[in-house]
């Protein structure tokens, strides 16, 4: 018997815990604490404990399939990467477009945006990050020069106030959950805002009601109330900052006095005084935010506000301060910092930069790379449910667009423009299905690679597994195509770890990090320049990454969501997660101990809408939006605002994104996921009320959707 443990990194969140896979005859049978993992010292929350259990499910895609008659057959290897090769060459520069994935390595994001560029020749390549942070890479951007999280996870337990806005910390990134706990326990005061009274609430010193989509006018009513009392830190804006006063006469209109934007927020003038206060007094104080920020119309602004409340506060370059963005999935880090995003190269170096794009073609050996911003993955969606996108050929890496973005009809309509799509995944996906070709690629245990936690954190992971059947690596199935379309020579790579050398060259930030300095002591955080930089736990201690230096105060207006409820559709939706599953559930929903815990959606209403409507505990509903409908049970809770209702969006027999908008923030065109409206209709009697069924996970069927 071979018994193994594979310090590796969990395939989950963003928080980046190091365990060990257990490794038995060569099936992965445990996850084990590794306690020398940075990060968690060798706790896990409920995903990462299982993160072993979806990996030898019977559904993993083991061959290749390829359409034939309407059915996805089996083919060889040969077969389907001829035809791919075969048809992309058929295809100009402008018809096609990639996407990339948060959920696989360094490597593979880096190759398939290098892939997009350098041989298809598109600038069309973006991936999941569009949906949920990149409101956070260009607001942040703009203020401080840098999109990243500004301190660490570990410091947090430095701060004396943490004040979390948008983002269920304690469920969705247990482990930074802990840090937030121990500084509780350390006596730092914690405030806590979010339209639902989440178990981040519970343990919240100060829990701030609000409604959804209101972020800014609380921000600013925070910054009012400072202001007012003289409670800035203003050596700190003197010293450290600009455009201050044009900020200062933003918040200082009568618009964002407490009276009035408690009527905006809902939540009581007393609490955001409180809420204020304690921002203000505690030195140092920190910002925690995540989607609740980040998914709406005015998504770049809510993150230049989170931004101005803690310039103002002098709360930036400190140990225990900052702003720091949650980051989703395990990799959205990653795939951003290796240019998996239409307007930037591979250190978030502008594409229209004549240079940049100079220095690229020399490090990659070829000619000809785009010299315009592509299109977003939002965009592109409309575009083509609208008919006047030029784009025919899409090919994607481990994205379930068909589950995870807004106006599921819209996208289902889009994808009938399309002339040939390709996808490579672990499972056959909502998105595998409408597939031409569906490509089996290996998981997190079965290649070795990088992954970027949320803190800018580079983690190793260690392949302690073969792969099932003829699956492989996706860099490995992009070097193939590559070489099929006649760029061997500029994809040819012995393993991993040199893939990982050319992204030093081309990631100024990775620039001293090597597989060799991530044994010990186990990972580094950018910005990493040379091989003996320590790297950079916190971000601006001297100067910003601006131009000049300075950190810019934004003058920001609280506007309503693109869509608001009115007599037709009288609740405001907002969607999120669960602390048992995963994003599109492909993996959660296949390991038994998650899916065990909780087996379909819901909807979440308060008593008094739920008595308003007849509604009770468990009864079957139905919600409409002006885009779709589903039927899901109710789960009537105190925990949620009268007026606002939440749906997990894991699970596709009740999806939530049927409802969602594809309105999008004009800066980062990220979709508002977390407001829309809503109405909820009873659809069959209480005593007629079935409990929540279990529904299988997908099968493998053939035919098209
Ligand atoms: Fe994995 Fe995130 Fe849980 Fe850590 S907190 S074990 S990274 S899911």
């Amino acid at each position: 018997m071979e018994l193994k443990y594979v310090p590796t990194t969990c395939p989950y969140c963003g928080t980046g815990c190091g365990f060990n896979l257990v490794v038995k005859d060569g099936r992965a049978t445990g996850i084990e604490p590794w306690h020398r993992a940075p990060v968690n010292s060798g706790k896990l929350c409920q995903k990462g404990r299982y993160a072993h259990e979806f990996i030898h499910s019977k559904d993993r895609l083991v061959k290749p399939l390829v359409r034939k008659n309407g059915q996805l057959v089996e083919a060889s290897w040969e077969e389907a990467l001829d035809l791919i090769a075969g048809k992309f060459m058929t295809f100009r520069p402008e018809e096609f477009a990639c996407l990339s994935s948060a959920k696989v390595s360094n490597e593979d994001n880096y190759l398939m945006q290098k892939f997009s560029r350098a041989v298809l020749k598109t600038p069309n390549i973006d991936h999941c990050a569009r949906l949920c942070h990149s409101s956070t890479v260009a607001g942040l951007a703009a203020v401080f020069g840098s999109g990243a999280m500004t301190n660490s996870i570990a410091d947090l337990e430095e701060s004396k106030c943490i004040f979390i806005i948008g983002s269920n910390t304690l469920e969705q990134h247990p482990l930074i959950g802990r840090r937030v706990m121990l500084a509780k326990k350390r006596g730092a005061k914690i405030i806590y805002a979010d339209p639902r009274r989440t178990p981040t609430a519970k343990q919240a010193d100060l829990y701030l009601s609000m409604y959804s989509g209101t972020d800014v006018a609380l921000l600013n009513g925070l910054m009012h109330h400072i202001i007012e009392k003289g409670r800035e830190d203003r050596e700190f804006i003197g010293k450290r900052t600009k455009n201050y006063e044009a900020m200062k006469t933003v918040v200082m209109q009568e618009a964002y006095s407490l009276p009035e934007v408690s009527k905006i927020t809902g939540v009581p003038e007393d609490n955001l005084k409180i809420a204020a206060e304690w921002i203000a007094s505690s030195k140092p104080s920190a910002l925690i935010y995540s989607m609740g920020i980040t998914q709406h119309t005015v998504g770049v602004d809510n993150v230049r506000s989170t931004a101005n409340l803690m310039l103002l506060t002098g709360n930036l370059g400190v140990p225990g301060g900052g702003v720091n963005p949650l980051r989703g999935q395990n990799n959205v880090q990653g795939a951003c910092d290796m240019g998996c995003l239409p307007d930037v190269y591979p250190g978030y170096r502008k594409v229209a930069d004549p240079e940049t794009r100079r220095k690229m073609e020399s490090l990659w050996g070829v000619s000809g790379l785009p010299e315009k911003p592509g299109t977003t993955v939002t965009e592109l969606m409309e575009e083509l449910a609208e008919g006047t996108s030029p784009v025919r050929c899409l090919y994607v890496m481990g994205e379930n667009f068909m589950l995870s973005d807004p106006e599921l009809n819209r996208v289902r309509k889009a994808l009938e423009h399309l002339d040939f799509l390709v996808v490579q995944d672990i499972f056959l996906s909502e998105t595998a299905k409408f597939a031409d070709v569906v490509l089996p690629a290996t998981c997190y245990a079965e290649e070795d690679g990088t992954q970027t936690s949320t803190e800018r954190r580079v983690q190793r992971l260690r392949k302690a597994l073969d792969p099932p059947g003829e699956a492989k690596a996706d860099w490995r199935i992009i070097c193939e195509l590559a070489g099929r379309l006649g760029y061997g020579p500029q994809f040819s790579y012995p393993g991993e770890a040199e893939i990982f050398e050319e992204i030093t060259k081309a990631v100024p930030q990775y620039g001293g990090i090597s597989y060799g300095r991530l044994e010990n002591p186990e990972s580094l955080q950018w910005p990493c320049p040379d091989r003996s930089h320590p790297g950079t736990p916190i971000l601006h201690t001297e100067k910003f990454a601006t131009p000049d230096g300075l950190g810019e105060f934004s003058a920001v207006e609280w506007a309503p969501p693109a869509e608001v409820p009115d007599a037709q559709y009288p609740f405001i939706l907002t969607t999120g997660r669960n602390i048992w599953h995963w994003h599109t559930g492909t993996m959660t929903r296949r390991s038994e101990t998650l899916d065990s815990e909780v087996r379909t959606g819901w909807v979440e209403l308060h008593p008094l809408d739920a008595e308003k409507l007849g509604i009770e505990n468990r009864e079957k509903v139905r919600v409409l939006s002006r885009r779709g409908e589903i039927e899901i049970p109710a789960m009537v809770t105190e925990d949620i605002k009268p007026g606002v209702v939440f749906i997990p969006f894991h699970f596709r027999e009740c999806a939530a994104n049927l409802l969602t908008s594809g309105a999008l923030d004009p800066v980062a065109k990220i979709p508002e996921y977390k407001a829309c409206a809503v109405r909820i209709e009873k659809i069959e009697p209480v005593e007629q009320k079935e409990p929540a069924e279990k529904k299988e996970p997908a099968e493998q069927k053939e035919g098209k959707p």
